[in-house]
């Protein structure tokens, strides 16, 4: 019986590392991937140059001729 509590701890213990280690490793892929993929490609409506921005901006500035193209 004493066996078998020691033995159940030790397994809830394992499942609980196991689970915060499982989100740990989703938390981390949320912070460090969404910059790479989450881009918006934007062609600039003046001088047609091509550049990737956030898609959470409603507006964007473009680099080459300093206009305000608006997201759509
Ligand atoms: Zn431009």
């Amino acid at each position: 019986m004493r066996i078998d509590i020691c033995f159940l701890i030790a397994f809830f213990v394992c499942m609980e590392l196991v689970f915060i280690g499982i989100s740990t490793y989703r938390e981390n892929r949320k912070v460090m991937f969404p910059y790479k993929f989450n881009v918006k490609v934007i062609k600039c409506e003046i001088c047609s140059y091509v550049y990737v921005v956030s898609p959470h901006t409603v507006f964007s500035k473009c680099p080459m001729c300093l206009s305000i193209n608006k997201l759509s």
